[in-house]
């Protein structure tokens, strides 16, 4: 073994060993995998190893076609052939119409990135897959590409050809412990000797933990035994003449694929169990768990009525694992938040048919700062302080319940809730909220016109609507109050704050005491990293001059990262983060500043504190910092209050707007008028695949400093010109949003992606955002968008249609 290596990857499963193969592929040669044990001797070994290229976003879409493209090539590879059921075809099937709904969804998203899904009705589910009856069944989810590969194989052939590349395995060698050095480099310490390295990765699966805890990190990542049996051999199989397609169900959460001449049959049942909570035994390795099918019942009793020829089939073999989990199903897959040069790809629970693609975008990270696609929704720094184990195994559970119940729009499952709360929270319900979750804070969906008011979760617009059109009206026409609450915000003190956001901004910086301004932060590439509000808060006896940095719920750790890795020893610039301290209480509407005037002393009119201007004030008694700045388009004031004054501050306000009018809305209200208004939300609309003129945010861009982080990169981009443009369309229907995800199309070529879409109460338009190829960004033109499936006539209209003049917000 050698005593160096640039990276060391740790664990030889799919996911290190994808991990070490794309490294050489992406020109990193100087990288070495230890395991403790034989290659695939975790979970990977056992696993049933279907793999589909089905997913719920295009991010997951792609990685999962990068897997199956490469595992054609290694299956041809005539010097290590890797045994691959390539195109069995898979059906996920429905029984609800929301559930098709999603499916007609879902395949217009993946057609956006070159992968044909069909919606097939429950007789055509019955004539391609022999052996099932269309009891209760509406149809199902066609993937042609659907299969199963040799999981040791596919890991042995990874392995080989990154050794050819020149990397090297060393297998039977535990990693005991981890030492980070001042200049940030590692140690690897085994049982056979120490490594030096620049970088490190955990690929431990279940055992991540364990190396984690080497340095001084806890993963939020669980396990669930999870079991499938092979049955004896099925005489229909025989019959059908060609191999049985692959089926998931949600109605009775199981999966099904032919082995042999049987079937493998997979459970996730409702009785589940977590596993190796408490440690697990060291001896553990190419090991199972015992079988309970007793647990099961529930699940087999619909297997076997929707495919009644189980019944007469023995059971051959029970399979029992663990298999790793997340607080919200996806892997982490990225730079280990708080920690230099570590990285991770752990909590897969679908890491064969994934792991392809895991351990491409992995590399690229490494190698390159970024990947091909934004990976946010792999990034293991989208949760914050919240995501301990206790909270994963609760959502562990819940999502192992629901494995195919893929989440609806606005779906806010209920375990592990509530994890974060303000005083407000118990408050806002006992008025009637109903609570959605935003990286685990409790927030205002809407306010429930009755008591035991409910929603129908599904792709359409519902009884949501009107509730949400009331709370828009209120905000337009009088005065509306909404917490913002987990907003991230980071104190920036010292003589060289300014210098720096200029050096990490790309366009002006406000630098002027009592004033705020929007920047955007560029990742080396020149594409769009970060948002950032940067409110400049004069000295008084709360503190020195200082810069308060604000951005989204998710990004405290993000942008934690993004920031302190770009600060050098001469920059005098200390950052604290004040998230967790301070929430924020949103005024909105033309009588917000009446609202203000009665519960702040001081003059609040529009000459002494116009349009975004931070002042220190209080609210009745508590202290607080408004900013006139709005996301509704309307005249609003975000208030931020210390927490310990939430209490203080909510009550001078409602007493404050009693006479105004002043009514509770929530998040849904916000998302209708932010679109209306051309606002953007960082990660639905402000992706890393695109830079800030690609994204519509030209103005917000100084071509003219002399540098900034990701300017050499973003001039080239505008050299070689926009590969996409983001542009707002209204759709011509009623009856649903065109949905995240959902293709645009000239003449029913695929021309664009939506990246948000709702209806505009204040406009009456449905609206939409998408990236549309630059030919057909122009207003005016004609195009259509897949809306539940269905094209759909849209046009392109200049952004923001509502208040274009701005009048309103700076009334
Ligand atoms: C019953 C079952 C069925 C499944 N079916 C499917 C399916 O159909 N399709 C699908 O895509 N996925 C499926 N999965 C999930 C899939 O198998 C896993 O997501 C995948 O195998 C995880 O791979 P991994 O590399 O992350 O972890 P592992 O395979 O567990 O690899 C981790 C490796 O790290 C090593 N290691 C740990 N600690 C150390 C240390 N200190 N030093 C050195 N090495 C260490 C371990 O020995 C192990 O080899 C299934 C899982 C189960 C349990």
């Amino acid at each position: 073994m050698r005593d160096q290596a640039r990276v060391v990857i740790i664990g030889g499963g799919i996911a290190g060993c994808s991990a070490l193969y794309h490294l050489t592929q992406e020109g990193w040669t100087d990288v070495m995998l230890i395991e403790r044990d034989e290659l695939t001797s975790g979970t990977t070994w056992h696993s049933a190893a279907q793999v589909t290229n089905f997913g719920m976003t295009q991010t997951m879409v792609g990685l999962k076609s990068h897997s199956i493209k490469l595992y054609q090539e290694l299956r041809d590879d005539p010097e290590y052939p890797v045994g691959y059921n390539h195109g069995d075809g898979g059906i996920r099937l429905a029984n609800t119409e929301a559930q098709m709904d999603g499916y007609r969804h879902f395949a217009s998203m993946a057609a956006g990135m070159g992968v044909e899904f069909e919606v097939l009705d429950a007789e055509e589910c019955a004539r391609r897959h022999p052996l099932i009856s269309t009891d209760n069944l509406l149809g199902g989810l066609w993937d042609g590409s659907d299969g199963h590969i040799d999981p040791a194989q596919l890991c042995q052939a990874l392995a080989r050809r990154a050794r050819l590349a020149g990397a090297e395995v060393n297998r039977h060698t535990p990693v005991t412990g981890l030492t980070q050095h001042a200049d940030a480099t590692w140690t690897v310490h085994t049982e056979k000797g120490d490594v030096k390295c620049e970088i490190v990765v955990n690929a431990g699966g279940y055992r991540c933990n364990e190396i984690g805890a080497m340095m001084g990190v806890q993963h939020p990542v669980a396990s669930m035994e999870h079991q499938y049996f092979l049955t004896e051999d099925i005489p229909a199989i025989a019959e059908a003449g060609h191999r049985i397609p692959l089926l998931r169900c949600p109605i009775s959460d199981y999966y099904c694929r032919q082995e042999k001449g049987g079937l493998l049959l997979g459970f996730y049942e409702q009785d589940c169990r977590t596993w190796g909570m408490d440690g697990i035994d060291p001896h553990f390795t190419n090991a199972l768990c015992p079988d309970d099918l007793d647990r099961v019942t529930d699940v087999l009793e619909g297997a076997f009525e929707r495919m009644p020829c189980l019944t007469e089939t023995g059971i051959r073999e029970v399979v029992n694992g663990p298999i790793t989990y997340t607080i919200d199903g996806a892997p982490l897959v990225g730079p280990i938040p708080g920690k230099r040069n570590a990285f991770c790809i752990i909590g897969l629970r679908a890491g064969l048919g994934e792991g392809g693609g895991h351990g491409w975008l992995l590399a690229q990270q490494i190698v390159h700062g970024e990947a091909e696609y934004d990976t946010w929704g792999l990034d293991p720094r989208r949760f914050t302080g919240h995501a301990t184990v206790e909270l994963t195994a609760l959502k562990a559970i819940e999502d192992y319940q629901n494995e195919f119940r893929f989440h609806f729009p606005h779906e806010h499952r209920p375990a592990g809730r509530p994890m974060k709360t303000t005083p407000l929270t118990a408050v806002f319900e006992a008025e009637g909220a109903e609570m959605g979750t935003v990286n685990g804070w409790e927030r205002i969906d809407f306010i429930k016109p009755t008591r035991d008011f409910h929603e129908t979760l599904g792709f359409r617009f519902n009884e949501v609507q009107a509730v949400v059109a009331a709370e828009v009206q209120a905000v337009a026409t009088g005065v509306g109050l909404t917490e913002v609450s987990g907003f991230n915000r980071f104190e920036l003190t010292g003589t060289g704050v300014h210098a720096f956001l200029d050096r990490m901004i790309c366009g002006a910086v406000t630098k002027k005491p009592g004033r705020v301004g929007l920047g955007y932060l560029l990742n080396h590439h020149g594409m769009l990293k970060a948002e950032a509000t940067v409110a400049n808060i004069p000295a008084s006896d709360r503190g020195p001059d200082r810069v308060w940095y604000g951005s989204a719920a998710a990004s405290e750790f993000h942008d934690m990262d993004w920031l302190t890795t770009h600060l050098t020893p001469d920059d005098d610039v200390q950052i604290r983060s004040l998230t967790n301290d301070q929430t924020i209480l949103v005024l909105a509407g033309p009588r917000a500043r009446d609202v203000l005037q009665a519960a702040a002393r001081g003059d609040w009119s529009r000459d002494a504190f116009p349009w975004l201007s931070v002042r220190e004030a209080h609210v009745g008694i508590a202290p607080v910092t408004v900013l006139g700045v709005s996301f509704s388009g309307e005249l609003a004031y975000e208030i931020h209050v210390p927490n310990q004054s939430l209490a203080a501050a909510y009550t001078a306000m409602r007493r404050a707007g009693a006479a105004h009018g002043l009514r509770l809305f929530g998040a849904r209200a916000v998302d209708s008028m932010r679109l209306e208004k051309g606002f953007l939300h960082w990660k639905a609309d402000i992706l890393t695949e695109f830079d800030p003129f690609e994204t519509g945010l030209d103005r917000f861009v100084k071509l003219q400093k002399p540098d900034f982080v990701g300017k050499a990169a973003l001039l080239d981009a505008v050299d070689r010109g926009p590969r996409k443009k983001l542009v707002t369309l209204t759709v011509d229907c009623t009856h649903a949003a065109a949905h995240p995800g959902a293709s645009v199309r000239l003449n029913g070529r695929i021309v664009g992606t939506v990246t948000s879409g709702d209806w505009g109460h204040r406009t009456g338009l449905n609206l939409a955002y998408a990236f549309v190829d630059p030919e057909v960004a122009a207003p005016d033109t004609a195009l259509t968008v897949d809306v539940i499936g269905a094209p759909t006539p849209a046009m392109v209209i200049p952004t923001g249609p509502y208040d274009p003049g701005y009048d309103r917000m700076r009334a």
